[in-house]
């Protein structure tokens, strides 16, 4: 699963707070008293109440013990009847029900070897569930009765950890595994996707359809899927196997350019684990609202607005990573599940891993390097991750460990696991763990055994070192050498706090043209390394494949960083070198790597090399121009011509007209934006005038523009557009566009125009309370007033006192 948090769509996160305070944490594994062994559910919904009408046929058998008693996990139902099915009749059951389970008196003891059916009569009501997160209801109606214009009618669940149980009563843990049969009544005129199979659709004299799937093979709870809607299918294919995309109709005809590198991901995947993709289909559905980025239900993943997008917002992204993710949990999380949260690492680390060795696959090693090294930020920006473990029995609620240290951290450690024991022992080592542990759940520890079987190797330094320990090595790199003894040393200082970490490390030393490896162990505070050279090293590479989990100070000249550059292989050796550079622009070594790095072949580090330009040197500004110049004309690349652009709309230089108005046919909207910032940089009107050319086309960067121009010029006539186009957008758009959108209310005196804005901050606050966009509404809204005291406009100040009234009311 891939979650986000509204304020930043690219920064995976989750927002499922801690919301339950004073819960235990949870320092052990729950008893399994019963086991699931099948679900048959049917299903209708009212989409007046958004209920969910459920029959469900649940078969269980005792896990070990006998037992007499049943406890299932019941979301906010009301629980009409319970029977255990005997024959062809029903033996009412007595149970209690305390709104969040069901617990089962059964007829008799059951022993371990006899499983037996119970049958529940249930009404899920998500909405009117108290006391929960909004994501937390399992299933989710969206613009039921079609009142919001412009908006799909869809249902859609989303089962993880534990939401699963808030549709049908069942055993919600990870440790159970079940096959289902899901029959779904929905309007004749929509389509339905769930897991496994549609064995049948059969229409009803009601004008209702009841289609059937049906999952032969054994999944946990928190996979299963439901989504209705009216969605088209784009057919694709793997190796005789369906591969099916659902969109809305409207992205529709961009489906295949969305979704169409699935088949030949899991060609990748399957060969390079030796195991096939194990499911009879893979199908990728695009819905409306969705409360995460993406979810892994086995067989039928379920992705979030960022996926209802055109080829032009396509262009802008330069490669995909989410795909490859939620593919690779159809081998971990679905095929073989985290035994508990606590081994969350089994899921999530895994398929973060996908992404890395995916990206490698497909689109070269500085795509993966730039990928490792973003998400290695990613984990380093918050330190609260510092103290935790990758596999962490310390967490609270479920939710608290989806976060850096499981995703990317626990991703950039299986990389270092795979590069120290190698290729093909790392891999022989998955195909063991996964053959081993099929349809079963598993901790850390399988993983141990596995490797060490594939590899001969003990691996129990590995994981209580990075599974069982928190933090990471901050590393401090010196150099030295002594031209007698013709010895170069490195002296490495581990400076973090808590455990001192076990390293084994590549170096290469870089002396007269040749390159020679080394293979040296870090143990200690301090260690000294020291390798014989004949003439002095022009470089010695420490973590020469640049897979280190660390932090580390690195203090070398800018010549051997130079030399770096130009001759170590990967993205991190180059990136390292301009970070140097960067910091030391006036001197000519450094201009040397920033001007090369401004023709780099990957894209990213071009990027980087014109961002890093420091143009309040002069003669680098007169130096750079050319080459900025060039890369905003030709840069195939579209986040680096944008780049280019902008730095070159900083020139102000009316020449340049020509050239940011070719820039505008670009079919990239990051390119247009920077361009029509580079005309308003020279000619503010031509670019308002540019601007509203874009109206009915524009999405990102080109709105924000054009708002940013709008709320500048503070026009009235323009009010119509901004309101449309703000009330219409995404809760991502309505985020990046607030600081503009109030800025125009606060600079047109017109207290219609503000009352209206107004009322549209109200609504937001009201509605995405949880999300935590309130505090920044508020701020707006405090804006707003001051704004129109200094105008003496005394209805809006009314108006915005009555709204931050509302706010607080609401929900308290
Ligand atoms: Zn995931």
């Amino acid at each position: 699963m891939i979650k986000t948090i509204v304020l930043n769509t690219f920064f995976y996160c989750f927002i499922l707070l801690c919301c339950r305070h004073g819960a235990r944490a949870q320092a052990f594994n729950a008893e399994i008293i019963n086991d699931l062994v099948h679900t048959k559910l049917d299903i209708s919904f009212d989409y007046k109440k958004c209920y969910v009408y459920g029959k469900e046929g649940i078969t269980i058998k005792p896990h070990c013990y006998p037992t007499d008693s049943l406890r299932l996990d019941a979301k906010g139902m009301d629980i009409h009847k319970v029977c255990v099915i005997k024959g062809s009749s029903m033996v009412p059951l007595t149970f209690t029900y305390d709104n969040l389970a069901i617990n089962i008196h059964l007829d008799r003891v059951y022993h371990a070897n006899e499983s037996y059916t119970v049958h529940i009569d249930y009404t899920a009501k998500p909405n009117e569930r108290k006391g929960i997160r909004k994501n937390e209801k399992g299933i989710y109606f969206i613009n039921p009765q079609g009142e919001e214009k412009d908006k799909p009618t869809q249902i859609w669940t989303e089962g993880e950890p534990e939401s699963s149980s808030g549709w049908f009563p069942t055993i919600d843990k990870p440790d159970q595994k079940t096959t289902s049969e899901i029959n779904m009544t929905v309007p004749s005129k929509y389509v339905t996707l769930s897991n496994g199979k549609l064995v049948s659709q059969k229409n009803n004299p009601n004008g209702t359809r009841t289609d059937t799937w049906k999952m032969a093979l054994p999944n946990a709870p928190y996979l299963f899927m439901m989504a209705v809607g009216d969605f088209k299918i784009y057919h694709d294919h793997w190796r005789g196997k369906e591969v099916s995309y659902y969109l809305d109709p409207k992205y529709a005809p961009y489906a295949k350019q969305i979704f169409g590198q699935t088949p030949e991901a899991m060609e990748f995947f399957s060969k390079t684990l030796g195991v096939d993709f194990p499911w009879n289909k893979e199908a990728a559905i695009a819905v409306s609202d969705y409360i995460s980025v993406a979810m892994e239900n086995t067989t039928a993943t379920v992705f979030g607005n960022p996926y209802q997008t055109s080829y032009r917002e396509l262009a802008d992204q330069d490669y995909n990573a989410t795909i490859p993710h939620e593919l690779f949990h159809q081998w971990f999380g679905d095929y073989v599940t985290a035994k508990n949260w606590a081994n969350l690492t089994m899921n999530e680390s895994f398929a973060d891993f996908g992404e890395i060795i995916w990206l490698e696959y497909k689109y070269g090693k500085d795509v993966a390097g730039e990928h490792l090294y973003k998400g290695l930020q990613e984990y380093l920006r918050n330190k609260r991750n510092f103290g935790k473990a990758l596999v962490n029995y310390n967490y609270k609620v479920p939710a608290d460990m989806f976060n850096g240290v499981t995703y990317q951290k626990g991703g950039r450690i299986l990389n270092m696991l795979r590069n120290y024991l190698g290729n093909e022992a790392f891999y022989k080592g998955l195909h063991l763990y996964l053959t081993t542990n099929a349809f079963k759940n598993a901790e850390a520890t399988q993983l141990r055994l596995a490797m060490e079987e594939a590899s001969g190797s003990d691996l129990n330094w590995f994981f209580n070192q990075w599974y069982f320990g928190a933090g990471h090595p901050v590393l401090k790199l010196n150099y030295q050498w002594d031209s007698i003894s013709k010895t170069a040393t490195v002296y490495v200082a581990q400076e973090q706090d808590g455990q001192i970490f076990k390293l084994p490390l590549a170096v290469d030393i870089y002396s007269g043209g040749k390159k020679v490896r080394h293979k040296v162990w870090i143990r200690n505070k301090n260690d000294t390394l020291k390798f014989h050279s004949e003439i002095e090293p022009d470089l010695v590479n420490v973590d020469a494949d640049k897979v280190l989990v660390c932090q580390k100070t690195d203090i070398k000249p800018l010549a051997v960083n130079a030399y770096q550059y130009f001759h170590a292989p990967l993205y991190l050796d180059r990136f390292e070198a301009l970070e140097a550079a960067q910091k030391n622009q006036k001197d000519s070594i450094a201009q040397r790597i920033i001007f090369a790095a401004l023709n780099d072949p990957f894209p990213g580090l071009r990027k980087k090399a014109i961002m890093a330009l420091d143009l309040s040197d002069s003669l680098m500004k007169t130096k750079a121009e050319p080459t900025l110049a060039a890369l905003a004309q030709n840069e195939r690349n579209n986040q680096a011509r944008s780049a280019a652009l902008l730095i070159l709309a900083r020139y102000r230089e009316p020449r340049y007209l020509p050239l940011f108005d070719a820039a505008l046919k670009s079919e990239s909207y990051t390119v247009q934006a920077a361009a029509i910032f580079g005309i308003a940089q020279i000619d503010e009107d031509k670019a308002l005038k540019t601007a509203r050319k874009f109206e009915n086309d524009n999405a990102g960067e080109l709105t924000e523009v054009i708002f940013h121009l709008y709320a500048k010029k503070a026009d009235v006539k323009d009010w119509p557009y901004l309101y449309r186009r703000y009330t219409a957008g995404t809760l991502q758009e309505k985020v990046s566009l607030l600081s503009e959108f109030t800025s125009m209310m606060n600079s047109v005196k017109d207290p219609t125009t503000t009352q209206q804005g107004i009322a549209v901050l109200r609504e937001m606050a009201i509605k995405y309370k949880t999300d935590g966009l309130t505090p920044y509404i508020i701020k707006s809204l405090d804006r707003i007033k001051e704004a129109k005291e200094k105008q003496n406009d005394s209805a809006s100040v009314e108006d915005v006192i009555n709204a931050k009234k509302d706010i607080n009311m609401d929900g308290k």
